[in-house]
């Protein structure tokens, strides 16, 4: 593959991610999605020449350049860490026979976790609109690629149960509404025992590590809430670039 396409698809994810940004906002203020970006504090609109991924950010020093706020960290993360899942489901998918209908699903989940793990660490909050517009996205695109729809069915009802039971366990304290869903979309979107396992193993493990980092800090504690979201979102994108060679790996053991 040639390095000119694989800085095409980079450049491509940061555009999308910088347009994720802004999606995001937007969906929290329930904002339309036309009309010019602006700036969150002085709602100067944002000119073109100040709103280029990455390079805008550097070049105003990470300020508005009217009211010389401080843009967050978060619009240049976003951008960059989209741009490199791009990438990387570009170089894994290029060499299957199904090609683009699997590009194309991969990055509709990619988009859809950064929107979940954005959305839920700032706000504490699964959005359910993204979470069943995508879905529904989801079931036709794997559809296409040959997964039976019943399959589908299945394991999103199995993602569901197991957070709709830890829901009914905790009283409603450790797991929120939007995460039933969020396990219905994870398990639409990963048919099969396997990568949802995976996916729990490596949310709850990561979970654990920064509650534990958290609570030592004394930033949280025993009975903080701590948002699921970001964690499934994480477990949920190291399956899906690494997910086939851990469990390759694993069954080697034995
Ligand atoms: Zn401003």
């Amino acid at each position: 593959m040639s390095i000119l396409f694989s800085i095409f698809v980079f450049v491509f994810g940061l555009i999308i991610g910088s347009f994720l940004n802004c999606l995001i906002w937007r969906l929290y203020k329930d904002e339309s999605l036309s009309g010019r970006s602006y700036c969150p504090k002085c709602r100067h609109t944002i000119a073109w020449y100040d709103n280029i991924p990455l390079l805008s950010f550097l070049i105003l020093e990470c300020r508005c350049r009217h009211c010389r706020e401080k843009i967050s960290w978060q619009y240049p993360l976003v951008e960059f860490v989209t741009a490199v899942l791009f990438l990387l489901t570009f170089q894994a998918d290029a060499s299957s026979s199904q090609f683009s209908w699997l590009l194309l699903r991969d990055w509709f989940l990619i988009i859809t976790l950064m929107i979940v793990f954005v959305y839920d660490l700032r706000w504490q909050l699964v959005p359910l609109k993204v979470v069943w517009f995508m879905g529904a996205l989801i079931l036709v695109l794997n559809i296409i690629l040959g997964v039976p729809l019943l399959t589908e069915l299945f394991f999103a009802a199995l993602g569901a149960t197991f957070f709709l039971a830890q829901y009914l366990l905790t009283k409603k304290r450790g797991v929120g509404e939007g995460d039933i869903w969020l396990g219905a979309y994870l398990g639409a979107a990963f048919p099969g025992a396997w990568s949802l396992l995976l996916i729990m193993v490596f949310s709850y493990g990561l979970g654990a590590i920064i509650s534990l980092i958290l609570i030592s800090g004394a930033k949280k504690n025993w009975k903080s809430r701590i948002a699921l979201g970001p964690f499934l979102a994480s477990g949920a994108i190291i399956t899906l670039i690494w997910g086939e060679k851990i469990i390759t790996w694993y069954l080697g053991l034995f």
